[in-house]
C-alpha cells in the first residue's frame, strides 16, 4: 500500500525529511508548474521506477514568465493535482511560495550566455533566465540524485542539463519522450485555454513537423491553418517549433 503523500510548503520540512530518509535511499525529482496532465506522470513514474523515493514540485515560477498575461492565466488546479499525485503514489510535494524561492526579490539569477538566446529565448526574452534560477534554487533544496525532465521542452532539458554539469551539481538530469494526446498534440497544461477550434486545429502542429516537406512549406501550410509561427528550425537533428493560435503558444520538437 502507498504511504500518505506528504505536503511540505518550506525548505525545512524538506530537509527534515532528508535526514528522516537518510543516505541509503535515493531521491528521484520531478519539478512542474502543477495542471499536471499524463505528460507529467510519465516522468513521475519513470522516477518511481527508477528511485526509492520521488518528491515533485509544483510551482508557477513568476521570473520565467515575460508576459504577465501569461503568468496570470497560467492554470492552476491543486486539488486535481494532489489527488493524481496521491493515486501516483509519490512521496512528497513541495509546494513553495514566492517569497520561499525568492527571498532575494530575483537578484541573482543565472544567466546562460550561448544556446538559451535561440529557439524559445530568442522570443521570450528573460525565460531561461528565470528557468536556470529556479532549478538551480530547486535541485539545491532537494539535492535529487535523478531529475527528470521532458523531451517536449528540448531546449530547457538540455539548458538545465547543462547548468547541472558546470556547476558541478550531483544530479543526474535525464529526458524522458514527449507524451502526446491520441491526435499527437502534444500534452501541455496550457492546452486547457485553447477553445474548441483551436483544439481541433492544433494536433496539425505536430503532423506538420513530421512531414517530409522542407521548413518552407511547413512554415506556409501552418500560417495557411492560422498559426502564428514564432520559429521553425531544424538543428542538433531536431526540428523545432513555437507557434501561437490565438492567445495559446504551443511548442513540439521531433528527431529528424
Ligand atoms: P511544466 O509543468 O509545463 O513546467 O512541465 C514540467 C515538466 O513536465 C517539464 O520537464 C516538461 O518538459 C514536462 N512535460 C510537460 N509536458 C510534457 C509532455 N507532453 N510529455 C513529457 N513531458 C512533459
Amino acid at each position: 500500500m502507498n504511504t500518505a503523500l506528504k505536503v511540505f510548503k518550506t525548505i525545512e520540512e524538506v530537509r527534515s525529511w532528508q535526514i528522516e530518509i537518510g543516505k541509503n535511499e535515493t531521491i528521484g525529482f520531478v519539478p512542474t508548474m502543477g495542471a499536471l496532465h499524463q505528460g507529467h506522470i510519465s516522468l513521475l513514474q519513470e522516477s518511481k521506477k527508477q528511485n526509492h523515493k520521488t518528491i515533485v514540485s509544483i510551482y508557477v515560477n513568476p521570473s520565467q514568465f515575460n508576459d504577465p498575461k501569461d503568468f496570470l492565466s497560467y492554470p492552476i488546479d491543486p486539488e486535481g493535482d494532489l489527488k493524481i499525485l496521491s493515486t501516483e503514489g509519490v512521496d512528497v510535494v513541495f509546494m513553495p511560495d514566492a517569497l520561499t524561492m525568492y527571498p532575494d526579490k530575483f537578484r541573482f539569477r543565472v544567466n546562460e550566455n550561448s544556446f538559451s538566446n535561440e529557439l524559445c529565448g530568442a522570443h521570450r526574452p528573460g525565460h531561461f533566465d528565470g528557468v536556470l534560477t529556479v532549478m538551480l534554487k530547486l535541485l539545491q533544496i532537494i539535492q535529487p540524485d535523478q531529475c527528470f525532465m521532458g523531451e517536449k521542452d528540448y531546449q530547457q532539458f538540455l539548458l538545465v542539463r547543462d547548468m547541472a554539469k558546470n556547476f558541478f551539481l550531483k544530479t543526474e538530469i535525464v529526458g524522458c519522450p514527449t507524451v502526446r494526446e491520441v491526435d499527437g498534440l502534444a500534452m501541455s497544461s496550457r492546452n486547457l485555454r485553447l477553445n474548441q477550434t483551436e483544439r481541433e486545429i492544433a494536433p496539425a502542429l505536430y503532423k506538420n513537423l513530421r512531414a517530409s516537406d522542407d521548413i518552407h512549406t511547413i512554415r506556409k501550410n501552418l500560417s495557411e491553418l492560422g498559426f502564428e509561427v514564432d520559429y521553425l528550425e531544424e538543428k542538433m537533428g531536431r526540428r523545432f517549433v513555437a507557434a501561437r493560435l490565438g492567445n495559446v503558444r504551443l511548442i513540439d520538437n521531433v528527431q529528424i
